[in-house]
């Protein structure tokens, strides 16, 4: 049933794991703040919070530059120059296309509609370690357990 609170401001908070200190967000309504990434539930440190999920997506993708989206640009970068990866790695075109066909129409999805769409995209991946790597690159928003918002 629908409460008063649906009317509620939501805020997009920006968290930074107090164990591997990578960064990752949660509207105020999420009640579970444990690392998407290690899992590590003490509290995490507040970067900032933000009405706009756009702007939190912002705020993610820059406090994991260091750690993960270099790591990508050098890995796609030595992708075109030795086509020798045997196992299909995921490439930053096809997460939203991905994305998308697992969402719903409120641009939601969880783990099982992740997973479907991962085995047709023929990626042998599990899906919440899929949903984990695009909420680090700042395509989605971890709501909840196994929940997740795009955030394009
Ligand atoms: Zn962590």
């Amino acid at each position: 049933m629908a409460s008063g609170d649906d009317d509620a401001v939501i805020e997009w908070k920006v968290l930074l794991c107090a164990d591997c200190e990578r960064g990752f967000g949660r509207s105020s309504r999420a009640k579970d703040l444990s690392c998407p990434h290690c899992g590590c539930s003490a509290p995490p440190h507040l970067l900032s919070r933000h009405l706009n999920p756009a702007d939190a997506q912002q705020a993610i993708a820059l406090a994991n530059i260091p750690l993960e989206i270099r790591a990508e640009l050098t890995k796609s970068m030595s992708n075109s120059r030795h086509k020798e990866q045997k196992s299909k790695r995921i490439n930053a075109d096809d997460l939203p296309v991905i994305l998308r066909a697992a969402a719903d129409e409120n641009g939601e999805l969880d783990v099982d509609s992740l997973q479907v769409q991962l085995s047709i995209a023929g990626i042998v991946m599990d899906g919440e370690v899929f949903a984990d790597e695009a909420a680090v690159a700042g395509i989605l928003l971890n709501i909840g357990a196994g929940r997740w918002r795009i955030l394009d």
